[in-house]
């Protein structure tokens, strides 16, 4: 047997929260975000659960030619555009979209001898990351929809508080901003489902805000079945945790009163204990300032990590639960403990800890609805079914 984790992927919770992201935003067109290797959960399995989006947004140019060359024909959104002249070529080769946010952009495009082109001009609305300033924004939108390379303009924003829980001002004043942009002179009127399309809700939008909705979401987050908010769970937003990432028990100690665990010996016995070693440390992505109590899932029965996560094994206590033995299954985050449980003892968030499950973690994909925790051995399957992500 090899080294026991493993990431397994629910196909079906993929297509169950995109069909919930459709009943949160019927009228809109979804534009599934799968950056940074769909935020750990791995580029293709994942766009062919997905393929029924309407499109595809990630950064990353490599993928999004890979997504063209396996015949994905939506429409490829790359959330911060190109990066040279170079790189635009290969947009107009794959018919690929491109945010423009910033005046070296507009300056390419200017030189720019490709047709076609289709573009997501993003306009900054207070989160000061990309964007033209509102002031300027009239003036590049003119520019741009002078030039004969460009097909279509649509205007996008991005926020930065939507996911806070009540509605609030640095929210409103955004929304503010985007709408009195849009209404200069220079910019067509709006009309939803016009060719003239705007942009610019992401998960905590989708669900929250449905005055953002217009006529291309953005969600990424809910899609693999988290929440972005911190006063409502995945469940009570109507989603599935796509993400279950397992490991075995790999060997057991018995500690007395005053024995020490693991690096720094940070954790104590204060009893006579039984631990159990787990197969998963910060090399595969479990973060390492998960403190002791953090929870962990092992046979069905919730146990507390004890002492310091290491590069490749934690430490559980097992002392009250005589059932686990050396190879019983341990859920580390998935149905039954949802990941943003983790990422709240970590101090952290769940798209980090998603995104940053690492390399050397196998991906098992699930097509059916079979999943239920604890995995048994009857339902891992084997290795010739892993993938690399
Ligand atoms: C990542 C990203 C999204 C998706 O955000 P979620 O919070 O995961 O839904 C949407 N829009 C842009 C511009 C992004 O970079």
């Amino acid at each position: 047997m090899s080294r026991p984790i493993l990431a397994y992927i629910d196909q079906a919770a993929l297509k169950h929260n995109l069909a919930i992201t459709r009943q949160y935003a019927p009228d809109a067109r979804i534009m599934a975000v799968i950056k940074a290797n769909a935020y750990g959960h791995g580029l293709m399995h994942t766009a062919h659960a997905l393929k029924s989006t309407d499109g595809f947004a990630l950064l990353e140019l490599d993928a999004a030619i890979d997504l063209r060359n396996a015949e994905y024909n939506h429409p490829i959104l790359l959330l911060e555009g190109f990066f040279s002249t170079q790189e635009l070529a290969l947009f107009e080769k794959y018919r690929l979209n491109a945010v423009v946010h910033h005046e070296e952009q507009v300056a390419m495009l200017d030189h720019c001898r490709h047709r076609g082109l289709n573009i997501f001009l993003k306009v900054n609305t207070g989160m000061n990351r990309l964007g033209f300033p509102v002031k300027h924004f009239p003036a590049v939108f003119e520019r741009l929809s002078r030039n004969p390379a460009i097909a279509n303009i649509t205007i996008m924003s991005h926020f930065a508080t939507a996911d806070e829980p009540e509605e609030n001002d640095d929210f409103k004043q955004q929304l503010r901003l985007f709408n009195q942009v849009t209404q200069t002179d220079v910019l067509p009127p709006y009309q939803q489902n016009s060719d003239y399309h705007h942009s610019l809700a992401n998960s905590a939008a989708i669900i929250r805000y449905p005055e953002t909705h217009r006529d291309w979401v953005r969600p990424g987050l809910m899609l693999y079945g988290a929440s972005p908010f911190i006063d409502q769970s995945a469940t009570d937003l109507g989603l599935e945790p796509v993400m279950m990432l397992t490991s075995k028990i790999i060997a057991i100690q018995h500690l007395r009163k005053g024995d020490k665990v693991g690096y720094g010996y940070s954790f104590q016995a204060d009893k006579s204990m039984r631990i159990g070693i787990v197969a998963c440390g910060y090399a595969d992505g479990y973060p390492r300032h998960a403190p002791t109590g953090t929870p962990v899932l092992i046979n069905n029965r919730r146990c507390q990590l004890i002492g310091k996560v290491s590069m490749d094994m934690l430490t559980v206590d097992i002392t009250e639960a005589t059932d686990i033995q050396i190879n019983s299954p341990v859920i580390l985050w998935g149905k039954g403990l949802p990941v943003e449980e983790i990422a709240h003892h970590a101090g952290t968030i769940s798209y980090e800890l998603l995104c940053a499950v690492s390399k050397r973690v196998k991906i098992a994909v699930n097509h059916e609805r079979t999943l239920t925790a604890p995995v048994s051995d009857a339902q891992r399957p084997s290795c010739a079914s892993t993938i690399d992500r």
